[in-house]
């Protein structure tokens, strides 16, 4: 048993102990009969906020209002929230007010049937109000009680089934999958942040090609980025893309994910956004000119609308613009191909290079050879110590100013060439160009 999992069972002993209602609730339920590691342990009880803070001596009330304390155990933190059923939504985001129940009414506000079920780990037992465990068994995802209520009352849930759909490998029983049709629409009714921080769950979790099947079908994909969907029925050419069209091209992509960062995930997702916009047709060529450019403007765009930080659409921007730019490794000037290797972010644009190479004609020679540079020219040859500074330039005469870069520039570009190899050959080079731009 791991270390989080007897921390909160320990905790549900002391809460028994002064006589209170606790199990262990909700996802870790699930994943525990499915064999599988739960990410977290939280502990549902009778006992209210204060209780809680009293009997623990390390607790944070994240949501003391609804019920929800964080208890500390050893840096650990466990959720403890009181039994409750939540009243109205009214801005699709938190009940407006929130009722102290018993068991039974918090397993009904749960979203699924498979979220819905309690463990005691003292006797053992599964305490299951909602029939979780039949649809565990079959695979099913089941919204508790009525799913167009639940989907209405907090919206974020159609996104949640579809990505326990995927994960789990698990269907949507039909009744659960029309109310997310009917009311996909309305999912951008919720705050853009939750939207954002699901859809990156989505992509990075695993399993992201089977969940935007599921996002098209239910129209939470035309909803939430219509770009995407818009991608559908793009020809390009079969010679370099014998998948197919451009929808299809970027969900094998999804799919060669593994365990991606944020960035390299939305880079994938993206990559080839601005082809719709950017499709010629010349005869029997097809061509997407300017697609990486305008894709990047569009990646920033898509990034702010999921209420991504500044540095993740900085570096989704950057991925997307130079997607391209290793098939043009191979002809670079030595110093182009060092400075090409060293930017910030090559180590995503190579994994995403190469996703993209075996989702379309399986080419992996330019990957590879930019593995092969990186490795064999190491920092040492791609970021050498600057020959000289600003510092020199001064010393020789020359007065200072915006002139100063584009020198240094020159001098790090002859070095890197390896027309350059020391200082003195440095400041020799420099009154020789002076001396032939005066
Ligand atoms: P994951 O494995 O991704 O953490 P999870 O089901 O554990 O999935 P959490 O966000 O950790 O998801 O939520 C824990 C539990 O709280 C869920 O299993 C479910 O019972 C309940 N829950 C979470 N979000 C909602 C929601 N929007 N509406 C109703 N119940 C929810
Ligand atoms: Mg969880």
């Amino acid at each position: 048993m791991t270390t989080k999992e007897l921390q909160a069972r320990a905790i549900v002993q002391t809460l028994r102990d002064y006589g209170f209602t606790a199990y262990l609730a909700g996802g870790c339920v699930r994943d525990k009969l499915l064999g599988v590691e739960p990410k977290d342990f939280d502990v549902a009880t009778s006992a209210r906020a204060t209780d809680v803070q009293k009997l623990f001596a390390h607790t944070l009330p994240v949501g003391a209002q609804f019920g929800v304390v964080l208890v500390m155990y050893d840096g650990n933190p466990v959720e403890v929230a009181t039994f409750r059923s939540d009243g109205v939504y009214l801005d699709g985001r938190h009940p407006v007010s929130v009722r102290f129940s018993n068991a039974q009414e918090d397993a009904l506000r749960r979203d699924f049937t498979i979220n819905g079920m309690f463990y005691d780990p003292v006797s053992e037992q599964v305490i299951d109000y909602v029939g979780g465990r039949q649809d565990l068994a079959a695979g099913l995802i089941r919204a508790v009680g009525d799913p167009q209520a639940r989907f209405a009352e907090d919206r974020l849930r159609m996104l949640r089934a579809i990505r326990l759909a995927a994960r789990l490998e698990f269907t949507i029983v039909p009744e659960t999958f029309a109310a997310i049709q009917d009311l996909a629409e309305t999912i951008v009714d919720i705050a853009w942040e939750r939207i954002g921080e699901e859809v990156i769950k989505i992509l990075t979790e695993g399993k992201a090609r089977q969940a935007f099947i599921l996002l098209s079908e239910s129209g939470l994909l035309q909803a939430i980025l219509p770009e995407i969907e818009a991608l559908r029925g793009v020809e390009q050419s079969p010679d370099f893309h014998p998948e197919g069209d451009v929808y299809t091209h970027t969900l094998l992509l999804l799919d060669k994910l593994e365990q991606p960062s944020e960035t390299l995930a939305l880079g994938a997702l993206l990559h080839d956004v601005a082809k719709p916009l950017c499709r010629a047709q010349h005869g029997e060529r097809i061509t997407f000119y300017g697609h990486c450019e305008k894709g990047a403007e569009m990646a920033v765009s898509i990034c702010q609308r999921l209420k991504r930080s500044r540095a993740t659409w900085e570096r989704v921007a950057y991925l997307v613009k130079n997607h391209l730019r290793l098939l043009s490794a191979a002809e670079m000037r030595p110093a182009t191909l060092k400075r090409f290797l060293r930017e910030e972010g090559i180590e995503e644009l190579l994994a995403l290079a190469r996703i993209d190479a075996l989702s379309s004609s399986g080419d992996l020679r330019p990957y590879e050879f930019c593995c092969r540079k990186l490795a064999e020219l190491g920092p040492e040859q791609m970021t050498p110590p600057r020959l000289l500074n600003g510092h020199d330039l001064i010393a020789l005469g020359l007065p200072p100013g915006p002139g100063f870069k584009e020198i240094l520039d020159a001098v790090e570009e002859a070095q890197l060439e390896g027309r350059l190899l020391t200082r003195e050959d440095a400041l020799a080079w420099v009154q020789h160009y002076r001396h032939n731009a005066s």
